[in-house]
């Protein structure tokens, strides 16, 4: 048994954040994605503040330069705000002057999913937690080597912990 076996296993399929209203099969490669995690959208409410369900659940950015983790280097890990799950480490942050927390890797690519967005008039990667599908942010191949990719991440989608916490809370 996983730590997560417990969880009802739900094919999720969720529109983008193009305004489209159209829904759009979420994909990683060529396998639909099942989120382990399924709340309504009461309960998200319920349980996140007003800025967090405005970006995570309904696909918002907070303002460039305003995010609590723009400048911000402490050692230590990046978490889901909506539902825990690690996601990024400080190792990997960097300064890219975009006004938003940016990293040049994930802890893991399985961490989160990614989803091709063609709202506002672009085509970009949207980047979701893949255990609940909270938004994140987005991926550019701009970013500093070794990966080229620039993670361009909400602090309001993320909870930082410090290292020696975090060292803790992951045994
Ligand atoms: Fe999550």
């Amino acid at each position: 048994m996983t730590k997560k076996s417990g969880y009802i296993f739900v094919l999720l399929i969720l529109a983008s954040c193009s305004s489209s209203g159209q829904e759009q099969k979420i994909k990683t490669g060529n396998t639909e994605h099942m989120y382990y995690i399924q709340k309504s959208d009461e309960e998200w409410k319920s349980e996140l503040t007003d800025d967090e369900y405005r970006v995570l659940i309904q696909c918002g950015t907070e303002l460039p330069g305003t995010g609590k983790y723009n400048n911000f280097y402490k050692k230590g890990k990046y978490y889901c705000a909506a539902c825990g799950q690690l996601l990024f480490d400080s190792g990997t942050k960097y300064s890219s002057g975009s006004g938003w927390p940016s990293f040049f890797d994930v802890i893991s690519d399985s961490s989160v999913v990614l989803i091709e967005d063609r709202s506002h008039g672009m085509v970009r990667t949207e980047v979701r937690c893949s255990d609940c599908g909270g938004h994140l942010g987005h991926v550019f191949n701009d970013g500093p080597e070794p990966t080229g990719l620039r993670y361009c991440i909400n602090s309001v989608s993320m909870k930082f912990v410090e290292e020696e916490e975090a060292n803790n809370k992951d045994k």
